[in-house]
């Protein structure tokens, strides 16, 4: 705040006024990515965007200046700007106006350094995802950036149409539609680089979602798997596998290049291999202790720890795993004695603060732990775990605990996943689809050490086309009894009706399709899966290997990897050694 606090409103006996200023000046940054469901909420998301924006490239010409002079011209020789999805977007604008109106460039010399500056990297495919803003918000908080947005689509209807784009295109591809400003198309004009987070959501936006795009830029286009420090998520959060890799490898050199590993792969000895069941094991004694005392749930070492961590979202399909867990439910108390190892389910997940349906997913996830968990029969061979305030902090906890790590969207709608590569590095094995980057991490540990189902990106618009999920909740066994039970006294939702709007949406659909994300479709490959899973669970040698090769093959994901693609590929820079 440029003022603090307004003594003459409050020697006026305006106590209220006196503060008024300063609160409205600090909610610009008092919540990251502020709930936008109501108009208010867009406007304040904006003012947000627009103040990190303004304050980073203010910073950034400031300090061009001291060191090379007044003439902005050369700036993208020095400078380049990564926009982390379109949330930063308005950086491109803004960074205009700053070289017009404050360093006296004209339009052609101004875009001619933005265009040179900026690379984009597309973070999902999904449409919702995708910003747009009413350009009546633009118009009130920043005028001139309204008219700089205004221009930049003038002129790109001239460029495209010179190019001989039909109209229909253009209008498809400009960036102010009616009233509406389409972030992503401003950032793929106005980027030198466009890139996805991995292999197959790389071919998907040239295939798909930026398809136009790849059609007049495909030089633009390349990928940028995603990947986790090791520093995190290996060396801090699992101490006990940090020091048997120092061992195995003879130096703590993995640490800053873990790409190291890969020659170890075939260093899995029995003893290893003992050693990394031991150490799961003390994770897992460590963990049960740390839920204990936060959720107060008793939770058995010996079970499988079966893991599923990630923001809440229809697309990861926390309803697919809540839905296996209810029929594995159903199948014990039919026949007490199933022959399968014990499990803990063990879910985190916030949902965005408007996302009513996310919200009814926790509380189901919730409802049926209180349901299994408290079960006489069940007797413990079941636990439910929902870690409440899911962030990084839990998830150094529960990531070098887990045996089975969830990555279940549907396949094409995970543009990478990062929670994949952490748990890949503490050892747990992959039950997932072949989405994000769980493809190129079934491709470094091959289809003995992953556990891979569902249907597939490219099969997945024929099967929709025929798609009946009443027929699979009618004939797939288990299926019916688990939808049922949403809705039939079994489980509790406060007659809120939430769970019925998830059976209905699973079942009936409204404004979307029945089961957009194909639940009820994968729901047997599935348990096939995850049976089979839970059944090689009991030989602890095998085990044991699957998890050195994950461990061993995991370099590749390290995020040293990805920051160094970026520099080479994109920025064009060079690594200085640290001295
Ligand atoms: C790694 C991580 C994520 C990303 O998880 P995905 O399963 O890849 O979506 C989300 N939240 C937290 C706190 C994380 O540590």
């Amino acid at each position: 705040p440029i003022e603090e606090f307004d003594y003459d409103a409050f020697n006026s006996q305006r106590f209220t006024d006196a503060i008024i200023d300063r609160e409205r000046t600090m909610d610009i940054s008092r919540v990251l990515y502020p709930n936008d469901t109501t108009f208010e909420g867009k406007v304040l998301r904006v003012r947000q965007q627009y103040f990190f924006c303004s304050a980073s490239l203010q910073e950034i010409v400031e300090n061009y200046v001291r060191h090379h002079g007044t003439d902005l011209n050369g700036f993208a020789e020095y400078n380049a700007v990564q926009l982390n999805d379109t949330h930063p977007v308005l950086a491109i604008p803004e960074l205009m106006r700053i070289l017009m109106d404050e360093h006296g460039l004209g339009w052609e010399e101004a875009w001619a350094v933005v265009s040179k500056t900026f690379a984009y990297t597309n973070h999902t495919v999904l449409a919702e995802a995708l910003e747009t803003w009413d350009i009546h918000i633009f118009d009130r908080l920043f005028p001139r950036i309204s008219e700089i947005v205004r221009e930049i689509d003038r002129r790109f209807r001239i460029d495209m149409a010179e190019r001989g784009l039909d109209q229909g295109t253009i209008d498809y591809m400009a960036p102010v539609s009616g009233n509406t400003v389409r972030m992503a198309w401003i950032a793929c004009y106005a980027s030198y680089s466009i890139n996805g987070v991995a292999a197959l959501h790389t071919e998907i936006i040239k295939r798909d979602t930026l398809k136009e795009w790849y059609a007049i830029w495909p030089e633009r286009f390349n990928n940028k798997t995603n990947g986790v420090t090791p520093r995190r998520w290996l060396k801090q959060c699992n101490p006990r596998l940090a020091a048997l890799l120092d061992e195995v490898t003879g130096s703590d050199a993995w640490v800053r290049d873990l790409t190291v590993l890969s020659d170890f792969t075939e260093a899995g000895t029995d003893d290893v291999l003992t050693r990394l069941g031991e150490i799961k094991h003390a994770n897992k004694v460590d963990f049960a202790a740390w839920i204990k005392e936060r959720e107060g749930v008793e939770i058995d070492p010996d079970s499988i720890f079966d893991v599923q961590i990630k923001r809440l979202h229809e697309y990861k399909r926390q309803l697919l795993n809540a839905f296996y867990v209810l029929d594995l439910y159903f199948r014990m108390k039919d026949d007490p004695t199933l022959d399968t190892p014990n499990r803990v389910f063990i879910f985190g997940a916030k949902a965005a603060p408007g996302y009513i349906r996310a919200k009814a997913i926790i509380k189901l996830i919730n409802a049926i732990g209180e349901l299994v968990n408290n079960d006489k029969d069940i007797n413990g061979r079941i636990k439910v775990v929902f870690v409440h305030n899911y962030n990084v902090s839990p998830a150094e906890h529960i990531i070098p605990a887990a045996d089975v790590s969830e990555q279940i969207s549907m396949a094409g709608k995970e543009a990478s996943g990062t929670s994949n590569m952490k748990f890949m590095m503490n050892g747990a094995l992959t039950l997932g689809t072949l989405d994000g980057a769980n493809v190129e991490i079934l491709e470094a540990v091959g289809a003995d050490n992953a556990y891979i189902f569902g249907a597939t990106d490219d099969e997945l618009p024929e099967l929709r086309r025929h798609y009946d999920p009443r027929w699979h909740y009618e004939n797939v066994p288990g299926l019916k009894r688990v939808i049922d039970a949403l809705t039939d006294g079994t489980l509790n939702d406060n007659n809120s009706g939430w769970f019925y709007d998830i059976r209905h949406s699973i079942l009936e659909g409204g404004y979307d399709p029945a089961d957009v994300y194909y639940v009820l479709g994968d729901f047997a490959a599935y348990r096939e899966t995850k049976d089979r899973m839970a059944a090689d669970y009991r030989d602890q040698k095998a085990w044991n290997k699957r998890v050195w090769a994950n461990i061993s093959r995991s370099g590749r994901f390290s995020s040293d990897r990805t920051i160094s693609d970026y520099a080479r590929e994109v920025w064009h820079i060079e690594g200085e050694p640290i001295a």
